[in-house]
């Protein structure tokens, strides 16, 4: 049995950007993927930032990126506010191969079709075992998404609440604004959560919805219906559903030997549920820490908590402060939500849903009564 400095469990953004960082910082590393390719297996609207591309160190290629698309957010009343901001359509299968294919460059080795079980940590070391092998390793970095086999073994039983989606592909639409990712927001629409429809090229588009407390194929459907003027002859070409892991990060994502990212540690940003540069970014980090507490001979879950520091300085911070303006807008009546779209600019929207200025929006809100009680004191 090989010995490794570092195991990665788990090849989506979060696993391939820790193998890649781990193997960059000198450990000896592998990372083990359950299914047979290296690809998003998982349903995602895979809309991304230019940044995701900086954190991941890899180049935004025309193969990776399929189309760039500025956001519509709309209130209840279908208003809307324009963010006049490219953000990217994404390849998310040939982004994770990139990723990957940088971390073998390193010399991470790299081994599909191997489900990890169970792992348990005995003499200093994690012994994890597969379906085809068993591998000791000093830190095991579990990325294996939501309902984590690496967690479970661990006994970390602590999830991140999760809200409940469903996405179709729809080919044969008729976009109205096939240069925009829409958002839909409104208890009608999409109870404590949103719709989108992010357009992946001539006549495709992902159609998805997220919820709390209710079934989010009911009220996908109930969408479409509603916009039947563009997706009224539209015909499904992919239907999946995931949890996604809403409610902040979870409270021990380190223990001895371990480190937990990406979804299975809560790794996303509240109110859009946008994982991939959240989770991107904490497997860069785990891989270095990891790498180096391995390399320095010690895994003591103190030694790991570096990751935590870390990650928290900037991203713990934003996710903690989109949860918080996403607990205040939860408790919101569309028609206030209505009357707030009528005061915020893309650069409120952006702010407010990714955990940034916060405070200089709630400071804006004061001024209007009504949602100085109903929000802005919230955030503040
Ligand atoms: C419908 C939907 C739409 C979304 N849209 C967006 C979006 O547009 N933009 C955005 O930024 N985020 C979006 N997200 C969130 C984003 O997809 C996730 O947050 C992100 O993929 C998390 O990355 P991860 O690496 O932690 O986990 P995952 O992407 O879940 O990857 C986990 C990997 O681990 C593997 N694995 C699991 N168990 C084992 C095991 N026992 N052994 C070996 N391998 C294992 C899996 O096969 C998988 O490859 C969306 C999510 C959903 C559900």
């Amino acid at each position: 049995m090989q010995t490794y400095d570092v195991l990665v469990v788990g090849a989506g953004p979060a696993g391939v950007s820790a193998a890649r960082s781990a193997a960059k910082s000198g450990a000896q590393t592998i990372l083990l993927e359950k299914n047979p390719k290296i690809m998003a297996v998982k349903p995602c609207g895979e809309a991304t930032g230019r940044q995701t591309f900086e954190t991941a160190g890899i180049s935004p290629k025309s193969s990776i990126i399929l189309h760039k698309a500025n956001a519509m957010v709309y209130a209840p009343d279908m208003s809307y506010v324009l963010i006049d901001q490219s953000g990217y359509s994404i390849n998310k299968s040939m982004f994770l191969l990139e990723v990957a294919a940088k971390a073998a460059e390193e010399g991470a080795q790299i081994r599909v079709r191997e489900t990890v079980t169970s792992l348990e940590r005995t003499d200093g070391f994690m012994r994890v075992k597969g379906l085809h092998d068993v591998y000791q390793a000093k830190v095991v970095i579990g990325a294996d998404g939501y309902n984590s086999t690496v967690a479970k073994s661990l006994g970390i039983r602590e999830k991140s609440e999760p809200i409940s989606t469903v996405q179709y592909v729809m080919a044969n639409c008729r976009l109205e604004y096939p240069d925009s990712a829409r958002f839909f927001l409104g208890h009608e629409i999409a109870p404590k959560g949103y719709a989108w429809i992010f357009p992946r090229g001539e006549n495709l588009a992902e159609v998805g919805i997220g919820v709390r407390g209710a079934s989010a194929k009911l009220y996908l459907d109930k969408f479409i219906k509603r916009f039947s003027n563009e997706l009224g002859d539209a015909q499904i070409m992919d239907y999946r559903g995931a949890p996604v892991p809403i409610g902040g990060l979870i409270s021990e994502n380190v223990v001895d030997g371990a480190i937990l990212v990406g979804d299975a540690a809560g790794t996303v940003v509240p109110l859009t549920g946008a994982g991939i540069h959240a989770s991107t970014a904490a497997g860069v980090i785990a891989g270095e820490v990891a790498a180096e507490a391995a390399l320095d001979g010690d895994t003591s879950s103190g030694r790991l908590q570096g990751f935590t520091k870390r990650y928290d300085a900037h991203w713990g911070k934003k996710i903690r402060r989109s949860l918080k303006v996403m607990r205040a807008i939860e408790g919101m009546k569309d028609k206030d939500l209505n009357q707030l779209a009528t005061l915020l600019k893309g650069e409120d929207i952006l702010d407010l849903a990714n955990g940034m200025d916060v405070k200089r929006v709630a400071l804006m809100l004061m001024k209007h009564p009504m949602l100085a009680v109903k929000l802005a004191r919230h955030l503040m």
